[in-house]
């Protein structure tokens, strides 16, 4: 059995890793993908102290620093099923697809999110080249350009108030009838001069030029009317689903899903721990998870060394 077991292969699962490991104790991490959502990022400029990089490397370097340290990955595998130890200080399971079964006297559960997806054509074509997902990372790369922010949640509405400062312009499209966002944020966002607002529009494609994004085309719903509107870029903001589904019933999650973990990352379930964007902490970015992977990885440790001699 491991000490500490890993569930998930993104910056918070190798700082996990990296940070359990130091400590000279039997370490695993099983990863259906290492890396993570990092594979799927081109720039990079907010990791800091590193002004710019790129995410495939920056995946590279992770697993690379993971390696460095004697730590069993196994890359390539699927949890499927998590049984928590019935006594404190007992083992917990976690069973793969593959079949396989690890046993851990503590767990780190880092297993990400996944932004929700218009799927609409286009999409997929242009994603990094003028579609984009988090605002945080991408949002200076459209300045003085015009984008549209997908989606009138709070997400949506917060792009949309953090773009107007950035960018030429802003048209936020929403496919109900109102906003959904908070009061607060509607007020704020409707005092912006550059932000326009169209609801009951489904939007139906991101256009482009083979190269990048160009426009978007929507289609009011009340009319039935199709327009377009020409634009560089397309925020899509319509929900981070965390990858937790196989953890229902076996740790306490969120409304929307997220592992709820106290301020050490420890979860519902004594010794099983989590970080990084499946959690309910704040803000998913890079150095957010690599910091919470790290601390569940000392938060673990702390737990270990006080269960009972065996
Ligand atoms: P993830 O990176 O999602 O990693 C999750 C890991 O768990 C993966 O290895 C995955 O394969 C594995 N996994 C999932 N389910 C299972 C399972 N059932 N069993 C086993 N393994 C599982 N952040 C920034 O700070 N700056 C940026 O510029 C930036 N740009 C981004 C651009 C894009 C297009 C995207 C999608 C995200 C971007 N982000 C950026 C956000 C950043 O990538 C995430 O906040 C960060 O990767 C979260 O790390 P994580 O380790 O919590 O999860």
């Amino acid at each position: 059995a491991f000490d500490v077991l890993v569930v998930g292969g993104g910056p918070a699962g190798a700082a996990a890793a990296i940070y359990a490991a130091r400590k000279g104790i039997r370490i695993g991490i099983a990863a259906e993908r290492f890396g993570g959502q990092v594979l799927d990022t081109m720039a990079i400029e907010n990791f800091i102290s590193v002004p710019h990089t790129e995410g495939p490397k920056l995946a590279a370097q992770l697993e690379q620093h993971v390696k460095d340290y004697d730590v069993d990955i196994m890359n390539l595998q699927r949890a499927e099923k998590l049984i928590p130890a019935r006594q404190e200080g007992g083992l917990h399971e976690v069973q793969l697809a593959s079949g396989a079964s690890l046993k851990a006297r503590t767990l780190i559960l880092s297993t990400g999110a996944r932004w929700r997806q218009m799927g609409v054509p286009g999409e997929d074509a242009y994603r990094n080249k003028g579609v984009a997902y988090c605002p945080h990372c991408d949002g200076p790369l459209y300045k003085g350009k015009r984008v549209a922010v997908i989606g009138g949640g709070n997400s949506g509405v917060e792009a949309a108030i953090d773009l107007a400062g950035i960018v030429a312009h802003v048209t936020l499209v929403e496919y109900e009838s109102e906003l959904r966002a908070d009061a607060v944020l509607q007020r704020k966002l409707a005092s912006l001069p550059n932000v326009k607002i169209i609801t009951s529009a489904l939007t139906t494609e991101v256009l482009g030029d083979g190269n990048k994004v160009t426009g978007l085309a929507y289609k009011d719903r009340n009319r039935d009317t199709p327009h377009q509107i020409e634009l560089e870029g397309v925020f899509v903001q319509i929900g981070l689903v965390p990858n937790t589904e196989w953890l229902a019933g076996a740790v306490a999650l969120s409304g929307r899903g997220e592992i709820e973990v106290d301020h050490r990352g420890e979860t519902s379930q004594p010794g099983i721990f989590a970080a990084g964007d499946c959690t309910t902490v704040p803000y998913k970015q890079i150095v957010i998870a690599m910091g919470e992977g790290s601390k569940a990885a000392l938060s673990a440790f702390d737990y270990m060394i006080r269960l009972p001699v065996k």
